[in-house]
């Protein structure tokens, strides 16, 4: 008997072995063909936890895989070090952000090569040292002089338990904060913005990438692109008032238009404070007051009541010269189109809420089927025939859309545009632990960018932390005070710091060259890697990191930095482990499961086999502590089997009885193992493998030893698991006399005709008497059988004249035609 099983033993030497030899050391410039395999790269909270471990073991196989089918492979791995945890930590306990990460990163390192994954870790990178954050910083003054990074003041979210300002995407449908919880209010601050609107229009062409349907969608809504037509309503310029220009209003509903019967502002919106009647001021002055305490999606939320006032002035309706009153409510929002909403409650769901509230006319101009002129009871918003519409009566309201547009273009009215949900990408963070930005405001020169030559403008290591919700670089002398770059007078720094997502849309670039002090990454290296072929991680990236990551992309293109449209050909989301209740994994619940246990007891190969063998990949699945001593026995038996009946084979080949089977064994073997790696179906990858060591144990294939069909089945089963289990193939591999590793072998090919399915025999019954044999593959349908026999000679001879009453199929064994 060989010795046992022991992974702790041989996990650990292979690592060393591997990282000595430098095997997965990945070269600037690929031979052949090349395949960047890139997973999502961590948050260095502290403790690789099962998560990274689901989203990282299957990626790291398939990553394996392609390199024994002839690619050279790239696989890095860094950390995404900067964010708000670490200031936290800061804050909390004393430990300087630096120091808390740095110390997270040299565990999380040690875990993750416990995985046993081929992370080139010569290219690591980390975000939070001044050699990364240093191009974030370039990148943004690249930006700036494209007129793609601008300054401006927005009410930010500020969440009050954070003390920091939030993007829409960390404040929860119901207003709340997703860290902490607390209702999220608003805020003005000077603020920078990154002008991803221009690209919106490119962000929507997704032809180039192989990414699933749902994140493409996510991507196509959070855009958000509708058609529609902006009218400008003159304002009152009576002399009275002595106002003069107009109202914009953007509308993809323009048929309705002679239905407006009211005007709303947002609070924010500057003709709000320009308009209002002085006897209206008090009332107006507290609205808005009370409109910016909210949050976002509280305004937006279509259980709160709609509220405004009126402002005590009008506008004109140019269609129908009707004075139309101008009201701010809180359900409009500055940076959604104009900030105007024009009020049609006919045809407008929130709109006929907000005039019945405030006794404002309804006008009915699109009539539903059967309308003879009675008030509507709620909106109507389907198409119908336009009514109350001047020259358009009688057209139907689809055409009117049009008609309507063109007649507001004739007139110069208005004109027709794009309106785009999606608004520019805020990145100013109000924290340390972070990207400075590097600008410079100069009381004579305005705002001044540092040049490139003297970045980076590098985090004081020295900085002090208080909670007061603005960033401990605003309380640093030495980094505020400074010099203007232009006139050498004495000036301020920009104190806030960038949203890490800014380093994250390049990160895949910086791999390729990680320690390139000329530049964010060398062309020549770039040129040959990039795009990443395939990306994989968690679906919740669908809209922020990812759509960020194609707009960093096309700026660099446009800079002439990359020669592609798209940073990540292919996408593959993962499902999320859950606890072994079912329920997501938190400290809380107390249903966190430490992998490092599981690697210690059973090793890492069965851990990644285990986390793989849950369920099909993208669903995801409980973690179920019985499941993994499945896998553990499986190892077993693929180690016993190898070393207890591998011989090196004296005998010639030669005929026995089974081999011609064995063989189609292996051949069928490696074509499923084959596709379903390529396809991250690892779940029925791995029963594959099962299924064909169960085969191989039983004692009638075991004859076969000695032959060269039983070695070319071991070592086809050594290299299909290699890329699973690495350090088991690895060792067994090696005790089997081979020379060089495992890892550098190729992939085993199968011959199509060995692969083809056997035909299975079906007997046809009429009416109980055998009168038919048929042969069909053994994938044939309950359909397709009884129609093949139906359509046999022998049995039409035995129903003819008869009626067939029934037909029934035993799968696999015979059809039986009941005929009266
Ligand atoms: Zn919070
Ligand atoms: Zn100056």
């Amino acid at each position: 008997m060989a010795d046992r099983y022991e992974p702790a033993q041989i996990e650990a030497r292979w690592q060393a072995e591997w990282e000595a030899s430098g095997l997965f050391r990945t070269p600037d410039d690929p031979a052949g063909p090349k395949w960047y395999a890139l997973t999502m790269y961590p948050y260095p909270s502290g403790d690789l936890h099962c998560g990274h471990w689901y989203a990282m073991a299957p990626s790291d196989v398939q990553a394996r895989y392609k390199r024994m089918k002839g690619y050279t492979v790239l696989f890095p791995m860094g950390f995404d070090a900067f964010g708000l945890p670490a200031e936290n930590a800061a804050i909390q306990r004393g430990i300087h952000p630096y120091t808390w990460t740095m110390e997270n990163i040299d565990r999380m390192r040690q875990q993750l090569r416990s995985m046993g994954a081929m992370f080139d870790w010569s290219r690591e990178v980390v975000t939070c040292l001044p050699e990364y954050y240093q191009w974030n910083q370039w990148f943004f003054l690249q930006f700036y002089r494209r007129g793609l990074a601008y300054r401006a003041k927005a009410p930010a979210n500020w969440c009050p338990g954070c003390q920091t300002v939030l993007a829409n995407e960390q404040v929860r449908p119901d207003g709340t904060c997703e860290r902490c919880d607390s209702p999220v209010t608003k805020r003005d601050l000077e603020q920078w913005f990154l002008k991803i609107t221009e690209y919106a229009d490119e962000l929507l062409d997704m032809a180039e990438i192989q990414w699933p349907e749902r994140v493409k969608l996510m991507q196509t809504n959070w855009i958000g692109k509708s058609l529609g037509v902006e009218v400008g309503f003159p304002l009152d310029s009576s002399p009275r008032r002595g106002m003069s220009g107009e109202i914009r209003v953007f509308t993809t509903r323009p048929d309705t238009i002679y239905g407006v019967t009211f005007m709303v502002l947002a609070p924010e919106h500057p003709l709000v404070e320009q308009l209002t009647t002085p006897s209206r001021k008090p009332e107006v002055t507290a609205y808005v007051e009370q409109a910016r305490r909210q949050s976002e999606i509280q305004r937006q939320s279509t259980e709160t009541d709609k509220t405004g006032v009126f402002i005590g002035a009008y506008c004109t309706n140019p269609f129908n010269g009707q004075p139309v009153p101008i009201y701010t409510a809180d359900y409009a929002l500055m940076h959604y189109g104009t900030g105007a909403v024009m009020g049609v409650p006919g045809h407008d769901t929130r709109d006929f809420v907000f005039a019945k509230r405030y006794g404002l006319p309804i006008v009915t101009v699109i009539a539903p089927p059967g309308w003879e002129g009675q008030e509507l009871t709620e909106a109507y918003t389907d198409p119908g025939m336009m009514v109350n519409s001047g020259p358009f009566n009688g057209m139907p309201s689809e055409e009117g859309i049009e008609r309507v547009a063109d007649y507001a273009e004739g007139e110069g009215w208005g004109e027709r545009k794009a309106g785009y949900r999606i608004r520019d990408w805020l990145i100013s963070r109000q924290r340390y632990w972070g990207t400075p930005i590097p600008i410079v405001y100069c009381p004579a020169c305005g705002t001044v960018p540092v040049p490139e030559n003297q970045l980076p403008v590098v985090l004081p290591a020295n900085a002090e932390f208080r909670p007061t919700g603005e960033s401990p670089l605003k309380y640093h002398e030495a980094f505020v005070n400074t010099r203007c770059p232009r006139c050498r007078r004495p000036a301020k720094r920009e104190t806030d710091t960038m949203d890490t997502f800014v380093d994250s849309s390049w990160y895949q670039m910086r791999y390729l060259s990680p320690h390139f002090a000329g530049g964010p990454f060398e062309r020549s290296v770039a040129d040959r890697w990039h795009p990443v072929d395939q990306y994989t991680g968690g679906a919740e990236h669908a809209t922020m990191h990812l759509l960020y990551a194609r707009f960093f992309h096309k700026v660099m293109r446009d800079l002439g930095l990359v020669s592609t449209n798209e940073p990540y050909t292919r996408l593959f989301n993962q499902g999320q482990i859950l606890g072994p209740d079912g329920q997501r994994m938190s400290k809380s619940r107390g249903n966190v499961v430490a992998p490092d246990e599981h690697v210690a007891k059973h090793g890492a190969d069965a851990f990644r086999c285990y986390l793989m063998f849950l369920g099909p990949w993208d669903q995801g699945g409980p973690f179920n502590t019985e499941g993994i001593n499945g896998i553990v026995r499986w190892l077993n038996r693929v180690w016993n089997l190898v070393l207890d009946h591998w011989d090196p084979g004296s005998e010639a080949e030669g005929a026995r009885d089974g081999s011609s089977e064995l063989r189609r064994w292996t051949h069928k073997t490696i074509q499923k193992v084959d596709e379903d790696i390529a396809a991250f179906r690892f779940n029925t990858m791995l029963a594959a493998l099962m299924e064909f060591t169960n085969y191989l144990v039983r004692r009638e294939t075991q004859a076969l030893k000695g032959t060269a069909v039983w070695r070319g089945a071991l070592e086809s089963l050594l290299r299909l698991i290699a890329p699973s289990a690495p350090h088991l193939a690895e060792e067994l591999w090696l005790r089997t006399g081979h020379s060089g590793s495992v890892h550098t072998q190729s992939f085993p090919t199968y011959d199509p005709a060995l692969v083809q399915e056997e035909e299975i025999t079906l007997v046809v019954q009429v009416n109980g008497r055998v009168r038919d044999r048929l042969t069909v593959s053994p994938a044939v349908t309950a359909e397709e059988a009884k129609r093949l026999a139906l359509e046999s000679e022998k049995v039409r001879s035995q129903t003819d004249g008869k009626e067939v009453a029934q037909v029934i199929y035993v799968p696999g064994r015979l059809v039986n035609v009941v005929a009266r």
